[in-house]
């Protein structure tokens, strides 16, 4: 039967990945769910990201979350009726100090552990492997079950998905306070209107603190975004997705020829928290760390630049779960760098969640509540971090 958008039985605030396949999944429960996103689906970090679904180099608390979204990605066109350029094309994580040549070795340790390929190549084997690869890198990992998505088409298939089954995503609905009342939630827009529901998700992004905070669960959150550019084509040679280990290139090359590059350090976003710059000085560093690595891209002509706006927690963690203050509600975002490979999984433990009452395996740790006593510090953040991370 279908329902009146503002008469439903789960409300999400936020239209990204989180939000969208969150809603998909509680949709095809048969749950009716209504979507409120304040701009355009998946018009967020979820449209502007990289695109790497990414399955080794990970610690071994994620890879349940994240081996079980690989089997969805797989499956997206089963699950959407629609594509969005998804391609195996493998992972290559390479080093180049000693200290990512140790965590080349250590994480594909873990990976194997939960039957994940990580294969170490070095020497002649890399070279003959991997030939675009500069001669002083002398050691990588190829993970050949990772693979690549076109985020740009990622998000509005799973929204039309949740509309086919009966629910609603409205866009262009800006919550700006939400509270609970008895029986549930009341949510209200910057335009007036008014939606209710038994139960609500808070799935808005880098702007889920906000949110959080109106009940009583504030999280040290903050917004940021790597570095991007993309060239005009070139010859296709790059095959898998290929990522220097400390972190100063992460590039891949689309079937029509544009070379993708990502990079860190990140820049914070602007205090209203709604854009991420892109400094030249980052393009220039960007630009020649890639030659460094990867000779054959010295005459390619940057045609974009852009960033992204991204939430990311102390820990490098995302937030999924019940909140620990009001009944009924739940959290989903702080992706922190890694919420689009995760996504899938992410929105199916939640709906599993929301409609059973039981938290899936998959999704212990992740919870809101970590931050309560806690201050624990990814080693990633002075990394990765214009400093400070942390304000
Ligand atoms: C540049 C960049 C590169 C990245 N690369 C990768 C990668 O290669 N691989 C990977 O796994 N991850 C990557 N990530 C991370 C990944 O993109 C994110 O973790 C993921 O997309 C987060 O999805 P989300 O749904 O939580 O947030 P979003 O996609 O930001 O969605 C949140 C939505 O909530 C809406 N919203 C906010 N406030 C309100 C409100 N008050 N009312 C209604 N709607 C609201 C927003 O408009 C937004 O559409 C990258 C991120 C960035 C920025």
């Amino acid at each position: 039967m279908t329902h009146t958008a503002d008469n439903c039985d789960v409300l999400i605030i936020g239209c990204g990945l989180f939000g969208a396949f969150t809603g998909l999944f509680l949709a095809k429960r048969g749950v009716r769910v209504t979507v409120l996103e304040r701009g355009w689906v998946g018009a967020q970090a979820s449209g502007t990201n990289f695109g790497n679904l990414r399955l080794h180099g990970r610690s071994a608390n994620q890879y349940p979350l994240s081996l079980r979204a690989q089997d969805l990605w797989e499956r997206y066109g089963d699950l959407t009726g629609e594509g969005c350029e998804i391609e195996r094309t493998g992972h290559l994580y390479f080093a180049v100090t000693d200290e990512g040549r140790d965590t080349l070795h250590r994480d594909a340790q873990t990976a194997t552990g939960f039957g994940v390929v990580s294969e170490l190549l070095e020497g002649d084997a890399l070279r003959q492997r991997f030939p675009f690869l500069s001669s002083h890198i002398s050691l990588a990992a190829f993970s050949p079950r990772s693979a690549v998505a076109n985020p740009r088409l990622a998000t509005a298939p799973v929204a039309r998905a949740i509309q086919r089954a009966g629910s609603h995503v409205i866009e262009q609905c800006e919550v700006s306070s939400a509270r609970a009342i008895p029986g549930g939630f009341e949510v209200q827009t910057t335009s007036g209107r008014i939606f209710s529901a038994p139960k609500l998700v808070n799935a808005a992004g880098a702007w889920s603190g906000r949110v959080a905070k109106q009940f009583g669960e504030p999280v040290p959150m903050f917004s940021a975004g790597p570095p991007q550019f993309v060239t005009e084509p070139l010859p296709f040679r790059l095959h898998p997705s290929v990522h220097m280990v400390e972190g100063d290139v992460i590039v891949r090359q689309i079937r029509r020829g544009n070379v993708i590059f990502s990079g860190y350090p990140r820049t914070h976003s602007l205090p209203s928290g709604n854009f991420t710059h892109v400094p030249p000085s980052k393009t220039l560093r960007g630009m020649s760390a890639l030659l460094r690595c990867i000779p054959m891209l010295a005459h390619g002509e940057i045609i974009r630049v852009w960033s992204g706006v991204e939430g990311y927690l102390p820990d490098m963690l995302p937030v999924i779960g019940p909140s620990t203050t009001i009944p009924s509600l739940f959290h989903a975002f702080g992706g922190s760098g890694g919420g689009f490979q995760i996504a899938p999984a992410v929105g199916e433990g939640l709906a599993e969640l929301i409609a059973s009452d039981m938290l899936p395996s998959m999704l212990s740790g992740y919870g809101i509540g970590r931050f309560i006593d806690s201050t624990n510090v990814s080693v990633k953040i002075e990394r990765e971090f214009d400093c400070p991370a942390i304000q």
